[in-house]
C-alpha cells in the first residue's frame, strides 16, 4: 500500500479517536510514570521502503518500558542462541506481567521472554555475555535504529528500583530455581534501565525495521538477526505481547506486536512497516486503551492485518 494512503486513513482514524473519552488510567505504580500528561497521542508509522508517516506527539520521547523487552531477546538470542529457549519458555502465560504464580510449578522457567520474569532472565543472560551491559545494550539500539539519541532516563529507572518490589521477589525466586547466574542487585538494575529507554513512536517504527524487513542491514552494514530468528520473535510478539491480553490483540488487530506500561505499541506487519502508538492512559490490563482502539481501526481500514 502507498504511504499516502496510510496517511490519509491514519490521520481519520487520528481525529476520530482523539476526541474518543479514554476509560484507561496512567500506570502510577512507578511514581515517575504518574507525571506524564494524560493527553498525549501520537501515531507513527514506517515503511520498510523507509517512507515515514506520523501525527500528533508522535516525536515526543517517552518511556518504552516494556517493549524493550523485544530488543534485550534479540541481543540475547544474537548472543545465545537456541540454547536460550532452556532458560525462557515461549507460551502465553495468561497471567498478569507481574505475576509469581506459574514460576513455582514451573520450576523457576518463565512463561515467555515477555513478562516480567521472563525479561528478567533475558537480562540475567545479557549479563553473562556483556562486559559493560547498559552501554553495550545502549549501543546495539543505537545501532539499530542509527540514531544517536537514544538513552534511559536515570529518574524513571530510579523511580522503579525505589518501587520495584515485585521484579525484586521475582528475581529473587528464579534465582532460587538456579535460573539467575548473575548478581541479583545486578541483574535488576539492568533491567530497570531497559525499561526506562525513552523513543518517540517515530523512533519506535524505525528501530523495529529489522523485524519488517527480511533485508534488513543496520546503517554499518551489519545483518541483525537470521529470517529464522525474526520469524520466531515476531511469533512470540502475536502470542505474548500483551500480558494476558494477548489474545485479545490478535483478535482486534491482528499483527505481531508489544506494549509497554508507558502507554506505548508497536506492530509490524511483516514485509510491509512497523507502526508505533503513544497514548498513556491504559486499560484494566496494562495496555493503552486508545493505543489498542487505534490499531483496530488501522488494521480493519486497511485490511493490512496478517491475517
Ligand atoms: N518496568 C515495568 C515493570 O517491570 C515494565 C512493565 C511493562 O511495561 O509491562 O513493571
Amino acid at each position: 500500500m502507498e504511504i499516502k494512503v496510510y496517511q490519509k486513513i491514519i490521520t481519520e482514524i487520528y481525529s476520530d479517536i482523539k476526541n474518543v473519552e479514554d476509560l484507561g488510567k496512567v500506570a502510577n505504580y512507578i511514581p515517575e510514570l504518574g507525571n506524564v500528561s494524560a493527553e498525549n497521542f501520537g501515531v507513527n508509522l514506517t515503511t520498510i521502503k523507509n517512507e515515514s508517516f506520523g501525527i500528533g506527539n508522535f516525536e515526543e520521547k517517552f518511556s518504552i518500558q516494556s517493549i524493550s523487552k523485544i530488543l534485550a531477546l534479540t541481543l540475547a538470542y544474537k548472543l545465545e542462541g537456541e540454547k536460550i529457549w532452556q532458560r525462557v519458555d515461549v507460551e502465553p502465560s495468561g497471567n498478569p506481567f507481574n505475576s509469581l504464580q506459574q514460576l513455582e510449578s514451573d520450576n523457576g522457567i518463565p512463561r515467555n521472554p515477555f513478562i516480567n520474569s521472563g525479561a528478567i532472565v533475558v537480562c540475567d543472560v545479557l549479563l553473562s555475555h556483556l562486559t559493560n551491559p547498559k552501554e553495550e545494550f545502549l549501543a546495539f539500539c543505537k545501532e539499530l535504529s542509527n540514531n544517536s539519541s537514544l538513552n534511559y532516563s536515570e529518574k524513571v529507572a530510579k523511580s522503579e528500583k525505589n518501587t520495584g518490589f515485585r521484579n525484586v521477589a521475582l528475581c529473587n525466586f528464579i534465582k532460587s530455581f538456579g535460573n539467575i547466574k548473575n548478581n541479583v542487585d545486578e541483574v535488576l538494575d539492568f533491567y530497570f534501565h531497559i525499561c526506562s529507554l525513552e523513543m518517540s513512536c517515530k523512533e519506535l517504527s524505525e528501530i523495529f525495521q529489522f523485524l519488517a524487513d527480511d533485508n534488513f542491514r543496520t546503517h554499518k552494514g551489519n545483518y541483525v538477526i537470521t529470517e529464522s530468528q525474526a520469524k520466531r520473535i515476531n511469533a512470540i510478539m502475536l502470542t505474548c505481547g500483551f500480558y494476558d491480553e494477548s489474545g485479545e490483540f490478535a483478535f482486534r488487530v491482528g499483527l505481531p506486536g508489544k506494549s509497554g506500561v508507558g502507554g506505548g505499541i508497536v506492530a509490524i506487519h511483516p514485509d510491509e512497516f512497523c507502526i508505533a502508538v503513544w497514548s498513556p492512559k491504559l486499560n484494566k490490563k496494562g495496555n493503552s486503551y486508545k493505543g489498542m482502539l487505534f490499531l483496530e481501526n488501522f488494521t480493519t481500514k486497511t485490511a493490512c492485518s496478517i491475517f
